[in-house]
């Protein structure tokens, strides 16, 4: 698309001077601010044209190129990129050349606190952070863990209002209780009303005459709590839960902060975690994995019995279904778990079990054959990975 003429954009002539530049962007700028005209692309799209074009305009060189050989003499060679590399950030952050001082009495105009809404309270309190150490027998079911928290919690004496008594709370004298002040400024839009919150009482519309004795007018103190938290089943080593408003008390009744729990997996005696899947390493003897046997194994609810074919390998996997861990999204069906056969070879052995083995040393059957179908690790991973 070709790029339209920047004088035309502004609205200015090819001999307007710098002030006359400046003056029209102001315009335009003001017109097409996004501010003015929520999710309307084609005003965004006047607004960033408006913005090259001053951008070009108002540098000397850049606009004496611009007048000698048109777009092609500036293209690539602006501060925001050229070919429409320009972001809203961009503008904004140019801003402060075009109007003046910090550019804030455009942005008390269109943003900033004459669109909050809602008396502010208070200040709000921290977040409190804390660490719950789970076993995978808890991650298995999901538990409610009590856990014991130092934090600054509501003054009970005050009720969270800093104020010795009812009769020490009035009316704030600045603003008169609405917690904003209204104030008129001279701008270059002219006369302009903003409203801020009231510098007086913070924008909680009160004054407090006499402060409450055990949290100093804080309405807060260092307390100890035990809070209740429901951890929900499937939970990882890592994964952060938050419980809002548990967190530190705000000042003078303002918001609490979150609770944010993070989850810590305690190791397991018998099993490691693979997502959803529970592994589990069962070392069998050699005798029962030649001649196949039933072995009790463990899973996170209660031992179950497997059979143990005759000539089980080394590294032959047994899977129980459902056997592992649910989602915590919620998604229906449990992981497995995974059995992953060992055989146990022993280090100590005694006269009789040496004479044992050395007849089995001998015998033919036991001497591993080339070409059987039984995979060693590497091959297993081979397999896992092709
Ligand atoms: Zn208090
Ligand atoms: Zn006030």
């Amino acid at each position: 698309m070709a790029k339209r003429d920047y004088y035309e954009i502004l609205g200015v002539s090819k001999t307007a001077d710098a002030k006359e530049i400046k003056k029209a962007y102001r315009k335009v700028a003001i017109k097409y601010h996004p501010d003015k005209n929520p999710d309307d692309k084609s005003a965004e799209e006047k607004f960033k044209e408006a913005a090259e074009a001053y951008e070009v305009l108002s540098d000397e060189n850049k606009r004496a190129r611009y007048d000698r050989f048109g777009h092609a003499g500036v293209d690539g060679q602006s501060g925001f990129g050229g070919r429409g590399g320009m972001t809203m950030d961009d503008i904004f952050s140019n801003f402060s050349d075009i109007f003046g001082d910090s550019g804030s009495p455009f942005e008390s105009f269109f943003g900033g606190q004459t669109r909050s809404s809602g008396r502010r309270r208070g200040q709000k309190g921290s977040n409190l952070r804390i660490k719950v150490s789970l076993t995978l027998e808890e991650i298995a079911k999901g538990v409610t863990k009590k856990i014991k928290v130092k934090k600054q919690g509501k003054c009970e004496t005050c009720s969270g209002s800093g104020a010795k008594d009812s009769s020490s709370v009035q009316s704030c004298g600045t603003c008169g209780g609405s917690g904003y002040v209204r104030q008129v400024k001279s701008t270059f839009l002219g006369q302009m009303q903003t409203t801020t919150v009231c510098p007086g009482c913070n924008g909680s519309g009160q004054q407090i005459t006499s402060k409450c004795t055990s949290c100093k007018g804080e309405g807060r103190k260092l307390t100890d709590e035990t809070i209740e938290i429901d951890i929900p089943a499937g939970v990882e080593e890592g994964m952060q839960l938050s419980m809002r408003g548990k967190g530190n008390a705000g000042k003078a009744s303002g918001p609490a902060g979150d609770l944010l729990i993070m989850i810590e997996e305690k190791k397991h005696k018998y099993f490691s975690r693979d997502g959803q899947n529970i592994m589990y390493d069962l070392f069998l003897n050699f005798a029962d994995s030649a001649l196949g046997t039933s072995v009790e194994v463990p899973t996170l609810d209660k031992a179950v019995k497997i059979t143990i074919p005759p000539g089980t390998p080394a590294g032959k996997i047994f899977r129980l279904r459902s056997k592992g861990l649910p989602s915590v999204q919620g998604y229906s069906g449990k992981g497995d778990q995974l059995i992953n056969v060992n055989i146990w070879t022993p280090k100590k052995l005694s006269p009789e079990e040496k004479e044992v083995l050395e007849k089995m040393r001998e015998m033919p059957g036991f001497k591993p054959k080339e070409g059987s179908d039984q995979k060693g690790f590497f091959a297993r991973m081979k397999d896992f990975f092709e």
